[in-house]
Order: C-alpha cells, then sequence, then structure tokens
C-alpha cells in the first residue's frame, strides 16, 4: 500500500491526537488539501479527535474577482483571443462568463500553459491574451517565456497572480474566525521557503506548519499542530520537508522576483489587500495586458462581486462551509454554477459536491 495512505499509520497518529486532548479550529488555504480531505474521507476521523479544518483563500480562480474576470470578457467580446485555463471559463459575472462570451463568437481558448498561449500567439496576427491565474506556485512558470524574450508582439499578460502571504494577514487581522493553526501549502513552499511564514508566528502567536498532500500528510501537520499548542509553542514546522526546503527554490522566486512587483489587489470575498497582486514590472510593460489594452479595458462594465445568494466570500473566509450555503446543491451545482467556488476543481463548493456522502 502506498505508504502516505497506509490506515494503520492514520489511525496510530488520530490516536496520538486524541491522547493529547488538544481541540483546535485549524485552516489551510490550499484546494488540494480540501481535496484530500474530502476525497480521503478525513472530516469525520479528525471530528472524533476535536479538529476541524477549514478550507481559507486557497483556490486561485476563486480569489479572483468578478471585475478581472469581467475584464477578460471584455477583451474577448472586443477582438482580442483569451487564454485562460479551464477552471477559468465558466465562472459567472453578471456579465456572463467567458464561456458565454465564446458561444457568442468571441475567441475564448482553453489552454494548459503559458507556452500553449505563447505558441498559439505565434500562429495568429491578432493579439492574444494570456490570462495568468495562481499564487506563487503558478507564478513562475508565467515569467519564464518573459525572462526568456523573443515573445511575439501580438502576445501580452494579465496577471491574476497573487502572493498568500498577505492574505494569511488579512485574514488573521479581519479576526472573524477562530484559527488556532494554519496548515500551509506545500507547494507555494516549495517556491518561497518555509521563511515568509514566520513572521505570522512571531506576531500572532500562531503555530503553523507546511503540508504535504497525501491523507498521512493532512493527519501528521493536524498532529504537529496539536503538539505545538499542547507544548505552548507557536512556530514553522515543515511537515513536508521530502520536498520543501527552508530556502525554497531560488530559481523560481528569482524568476518570480524579476517579472512581478507587488500591488495592491482585491481578493474576492476580502477588501483591498495591501501587496498581495502581482503586476508586471515595468521593464515588461509591452507584454502588459492592462497597458497594452487599456482603452479596450476602460469599457469593461462595472459588476457585482457575487450572484445574488452566493457565499463564496464567506466560504474563502473560512466563515462557512459550503454546505451551509443554502444555495448549495440547489440553485448551484457544478453544472450551474452560481460562484467560482463551485466551477473549480479546487473550490470548496466544487469538492463538497464532487464528494458529497464523505463529509
Ligand atoms: Fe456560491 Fe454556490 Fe458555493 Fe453557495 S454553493 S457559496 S452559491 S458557489
Amino acid at each position: 500500500m502506498f505508504k502516505y495512505r497506509d490506515e494503520q499509520t492514520a489511525k496510530k497518529i488520530l490516536a496520538a491526537i486524541k491522547d493529547m486532548g488538544v481541540k483546535g479550529r485549524f485552516m489551510h488555504i490550499c484546494g488540494t488539501h480540501q481535496d484530500t480531505i474530502v476525497r480521503f474521507g478525513l472530516k469525520p476521523l479528525m471530528d472524533d479527535v476535536g479538529i476541524e479544518v477549514h478550507q481559507g483563500p486557497g483556490c486561485p480562480v476563486c480569489v479572483t474577482t468578478s471585475k478581472e474576470i469581467a475584464d477578460a470578457i471584455t477583451l474577448a467580446r472586443n477582438g482580442v483571443t483569451i487564454a485562460a485555463f479551464g477552471d477559468m471559463m465558466r465562472v459567472p459575472t453578471t456579465i456572463g462568463s467567458l464561456f458565454d462570451a465564446k458561444t457568442d463568437g468571441a475567441d475564448v481558448r482553453i489552454v494548459y500553459s503559458v507556452e500553449d498561449a505563447v505558441k498559439m500567439a505565434h500562429e495568429q496576427s491578432g493579439p492574444l491574451v494570456f490570462v495568468g491565474v495562481g499564487f506563487e506556485t503558478t507564478a513562475p512558470s508565467t515569467g519564464v517565456p518573459l525572462q526568456k524574450g523573443h515573445l511575439p508582439e501580438n502576445f501580452s499578460i494579465y496577471s491574476c497572480h497573487r502572493y498568500t502571504a498577505p492574505c494569511v494577514e488579512a485574514l488573521l487581522n479581519m479576526g472573524e474566525s477562530k484559527i488556532d493553526g494554519f496548515i500551509m501549502p506545500g507547494h507555494v513552499a516549495v517556491v518561497t521557503g518555509t521563511e515568509p511564514f514566520n513572521y505570522f508566528s512571531e506576531k500572532y502567536n500562531l503555530p503553523q506548519v507546511v503540508c504535504g498532500f497525501e491523507p498521512l500528510d493532512m493527519l501528521m501537520s493536524c498532529y504537529m499542530l496539536c503538539k505545538q499548542i499542547h507544548e505552548g509553542r507557536a512556530e514553522v514546522e515543515n511537515e513536508y520537508s521530502r520536498v520543501v526546503r527552508p530556502q525554497g527554490n531560488d530559481k523560481a522566486r528569482k524568476i518570480m522576483d524579476d517579472t512581478f512587483y507587488a500591488v495592491d489587489t482585491k481578493w474576492r470575498g476580502f477588501p483591498v489587500i495591501k501587496k498581495s497582486g502581482m503586476a508586471l514590472r515595468p521593464e515588461f510593460e509591452q507584454y502588459d495586458a492592462t497597458k497594452v489594452h487599456e482603452d479596450i479595458l476602460r469599457k469593461t462594465p462595472d459588476v457585482e462581486e457575487e450572484a445574488s445568494g452566493c457565499n463564496c466570500g464567506s466560504v474563502l473566509r473560512g466563515l462557512i462551509d459550503s454546505e451551509q450555503c443554502p444555495m448549495f446543491g440547489k440553485g448551484c451545482k457544478p453544472t450551474s454554477p452560481m460562484g467560482p467556488c463551485m466551477v473549480s476543481a479546487e473550490g470548496n463548493c466544487n469538492i463538497a459536491y464532487r464528494f458529497r456522502g464523505k463529509l
């Protein structure tokens, strides 16, 4: 049996948590962590030992605002080819979705990487915009073609990339929900290292564990958080040491730092968060869609942040579970989503719907 899914080891970890007698409400910020919790039926096991784990703003498509998606739709409806990840296509806004724009004849294409988009731009004469979405995990890959150079003149990037740390701090400062510890995303830490998280433990007296993506990673991270609480410690520990190095990945971080700079940015469900967005550096202005297509983007109509009745903002702040939204499974399903949390495979509502019965 795959060693990170071993049932006997899981039982031992859960027993050790129970023995400690620590009750905790933890948050993670990663759709893959949520998928692991729900897919492998960990939630009832955690409940049994007094541990709650909730998903916060960890789905990149979900935290992308309706305004950003409306910008992409507006570009598409004004003759610009849009290349975006599949999860972006069906996110509804009050002016429709990218999929609706495509249905109406706009040139909207699904890509799996920025390289796909660059290749498409080479093969056409009209303008093409790649919509870059994601945290530190994906931002370096968006930066690679810019750093390599020799891009076609008709290619540009609309960056929706975001830094995770400022949002974690915003969440802590908002103080809406009790958070006894953070389960930090291992794939972000692969790039950033563990150092950027130290600050939260020191300032907010917050235990944190960098966590991998298998069931035993999740349970072990809960154990490590409980142990910190039990021993009165608040520090960053690395459960995912088989992959994450404390110093991170210098090469990926340099690409990210050489490509983007931090700007104040709105997140869905949050106010504007200081220095949380990744904008293209001025030296890449000719590839920055917000500059290249400034005139078209002025035409983007005002859009509501959420469809009426959608509670994605509360889900993203960890205030409610998806099943507590009155629309869950009724007005809102993956086939008729009211918000991005039901669209994206990393969205809390989508995961809860796909694996309902395991919760
Ligand atoms: Fe929004 Fe649907 Fe999730 Fe409710 S179930 S929060 S309506 S996406």
